[in-house]
């Protein structure tokens, strides 16, 4: 088992807080008394429609849903199906609350992907342990999930979820027709580091050099990638170039005032990276590799024209 307890579990687990819970039922009562078994330790949302259950999913996803089986409309298996379909909802556990406990309705709601059918009246400690249960379950599968995507060094993202995540970022952009950031980065003579301090002592830097960079990012879709050795990268979603620059600016003074001494270094006594910042903006023809080979072609420059600097520019703009 997992301890959720962890730093490690702390740090990746997403809830930030209270676990949330949406109870749905047709009957305001059967919600309210839901409700007085679980206000105060989670956030409890409430839909009173299956239509109204879909909706609430995909503004802000529960960390489980109780839901009732027989509704007028969309009934509870038609919305357990739907939300099983979808992928940014197949990961929310389903307890199905109802007053028809045949085992053949049970056995259905089970094969729609449910975790487990509670019979109506519901016993208040009953079901507080089981969606206890579920939550538990749901979390380790949610931290086993997001560790597949995470560098084991510097728990930065790693190379695989950039290029999934780059793709999915370069088509909200072009669905949505907003700007697109991207900067790669290099620790300069990080060969030297290591030859003057040891290879431990490096991994040390890179760690340092990760979590330095995570901070100075600030929206919740930004993110860090550890893009190879001593290179990351920053997907900066619906962020202009010139705001994107002014980032790329901020990282580059914030690694240098870190002042991690370098004394192998001929940009600094101490560890300087050199970046290369590439922007979508507007509508563009070229597609997401073009902006990575730009991104690198810049991170290039910046490396020949003295490191230790930031090289920038924007994708050709659709004619
Ligand atoms: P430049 O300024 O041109 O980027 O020079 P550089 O020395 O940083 O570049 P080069 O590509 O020649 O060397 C990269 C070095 O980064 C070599 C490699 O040992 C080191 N490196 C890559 N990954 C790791 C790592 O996980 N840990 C440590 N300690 N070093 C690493
Ligand atoms: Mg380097
Ligand atoms: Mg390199």
């Amino acid at each position: 088992m997992i301890d959720l307890e962890t730093p490690v579990a702390a740090l990746l687990d997403s809830t930030h807080g209270k676990p949330k819970l949406l109870l749905v039922d047709d009957q305001p009562i059967n919600i309210q008394m839901m409700y007085r078994c679980f206000a105060g330790k989670y956030q409890v949302f409430m839909a009173t429609s299956g239509e109204q259950a879909l909706s609430l999913c995909e503004s802000n996803p529960p960390d489980l849903i109780l839901l009732d089986v027989v509704m007028p409309g969309l009934d509870g298996f038609e919305v357990c199906k739907r939300l099983k379909a979808d992928q940014n909802t197949q990961h929310i556990p389903v307890i199905f609350v109802t007053a028809h406990t045949d085992p053949t309705q049970e056995t259905f709601g089970l094969s729609l992907g449910a975790v487990d059918f509670i019979a109506k009246p519901v016993n208040p400690d009953v079901v507080r342990a089981r969606v206890k249960t579920h939550l538990t379950l749901k979390f380790q599968s949610d931290l086993l999930r997001k560790l597949v995507f995470l560098d084991g060094l510097t728990s930065a993202f790693n190379r695989r979820y950039f290029d999934q995540q780059i793709c999915t970022e370069w088509a909200r952009a072009a669905r949505s027709n907003t700007p697109l950031s991207l900067i790669l980065l290099d620790v300069d003579f990080f060969k030297r580091y290591n030859d003057s301090y040891g290879h431990q002592a490096g991994d040390d830097a890179l760690r340092v050099v990760a979590g330095a960079l995570k901070s100075c990012l600030r929206r919740p879709a930004d993110l860090v990638a550890r893009y190879g050795g001593e290179e990351f990268a920053c997907i900066l979603p619906e962020t202009s170039y010139q705001d994107a620059l002014a980032i790329a600016d901020e990282l580059e003074h914030h690694i240098r005032a870190l002042a991690i001494p370098h004394k192998s270094s001929e940009v600094a006594d101490v560890v300087t990276i050199s970046l290369g910042l590439a922007s979508r903006v507007g509508s563009s023809q070229s597609d997401v590799q073009d902006l990575i080979a730009l991104a690198d072609n810049l991170l290039y420059q910046a490396k020949h024209s003295g490191r230790g600097r930031v090289c920038s520019s924007v994708l050709a703009a659709a004619p």
